[in-house]
């Protein structure tokens, strides 16, 4: 990291997720020398699945950490210099913003492009932890696909869950909603769509204790709280839960708006925040689509957003001296 310690970059783009790629390719494409910081989780969300069937131009599919390589390698051939590192500080008191990288290099960047996502809730049982990605996600609309008649259970009750657990009918044999209390919080349309499907059952004051399989998911044990009774699901084999995403936008608080659970606020049909020069992509600023080909597409409007803010200060400053010199 010494050689760019104390350097001012254009762009430095913080999250290397299918948006802070895109972002990058874009911006290295403008001749705007972008700096990626990869973040605690390089590639991002997608790494942690298998196959990505979804994501248009791999007819046959993609593992997710090689879409995220082939992503990063497009990025870099362009020019864009995608590094290890951790953005762990930001004066936004001055600009260009002082950015601190893994508590130790300092530089400067005249625009910030937050990509940093968002990491899904999980419930921190050990089982679940183990079984992650083999039978055991966060993401119906990913791995749906898998779970062609069999049972699976859905753990939520907000519009996630209801939207996973309808999504879910198309191929599993039976859908199981496991709620902890006896109320969903999901909205009535969305709450009808799946109880009106007849695969889709809901077991209400229900928690999960325990995933049960040693390679992959051969079924769960759930508890009623109200009762204290342990039933086994023999026949699961996938587990999907819901219960809500969090925006990894802790970094930013206070200085850019946010809604109330931390997703942060773009101007209108932009990704501009309310701060100068800091532009918002990806699932850290959407919690309704979260999917990677929605967040390359905001990756792109960031880069494009950059690269026309900076040619706006450029011109101000070129203005600026003109006066002054006159
Ligand atoms: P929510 O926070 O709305 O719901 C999370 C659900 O998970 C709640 O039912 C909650 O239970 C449950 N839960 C949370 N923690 C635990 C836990 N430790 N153990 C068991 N259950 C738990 O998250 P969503 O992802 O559903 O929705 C987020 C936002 O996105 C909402 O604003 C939603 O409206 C929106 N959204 C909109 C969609 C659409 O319009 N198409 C689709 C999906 C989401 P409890 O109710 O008891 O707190």
């Amino acid at each position: 990291m010494d050689d760019i310690a104390g350097k001012t970059m254009d762009v430095v783009i913080i999250g290397s997720g299918p948006a802070g790629l895109t972002a990058a390719l874009y911006a290295a494409r403008a001749n705007l020398n972008p700096l990626v910081f990869e973040g605690p989780e390089p590639g991002g969300q997608l790494t942690t699945t298998t196959d990505v069937e979804n994501y248009p131009g791999y007819p046959d599919g993609v593992l997710g950490p090689q879409m995220m390589d082939d992503f990063r390698k497009q990025a870099t051939r362009f020019g864009a210099d995608c590094r290890w590192g951790t953005v762990t500080k930001i004066d936004f008191d001055q600009q260009p913003y002082k950015v601190t990288v893994d508590d130790k290099t300092e530089l400067n960047a005249k625009a910030l492009i937050v990509s940093t996502g968002a990491s899904a809730k999980w419930l921190g049982l050990e089982s679940e932890q183990q079984l992650r990605g083999h039978g055991v996600t966060a993401c119906a609309t990913c791995d749906g696909a898998f779970f062609k008649d069999q049972e699976v259970v859905v753990i939520g009750g907000g519009d996630t869950a209801m939207e996973e657990a309808t999504f879910l009918t198309r191929f599993a044999s039976k859908v199981t909603i496991l709620h902890r209390r006896d109320k969903f919080r999901a909205s009535k349309i969305m709450q009808k769509r799946a109880l009106g499907h007849p695969k889709v059952e809901v077991m209400w004051n229900t928690v999960l204790e325990e995933v049960l399989g040693d390679k992959v998911v051969d079924g769960v044990k759930v508890k009623n709280v109200q009762t204290d009774e342990i039933t086994t699901l023999k026949n699961v084999t996938g587990v999907f839960l819901a219960i809500g995403h969090k925006p990894n936008t802790d970094l930013f608080k206070e200085v850019l708006e946010m809604d109330e659970t931390g997703y942060i606020l773009t101007k209108p049909g932009s990704t501009h925040t309310n701060k100068p020069g800091i532009f918002a992509c990806g699932d850290a600023q959407d919690k309704d689509y979260r999917q990677a080909v929605t967040a390359a597409g905001t990756g792109c409007m960031a880069a494009i957003d950059s690269e026309r803010w900076l040619a706006e200060q450029e011109e101000e400053q070129k203005e600026a001296a003109e006066s002054t010199a006159s």
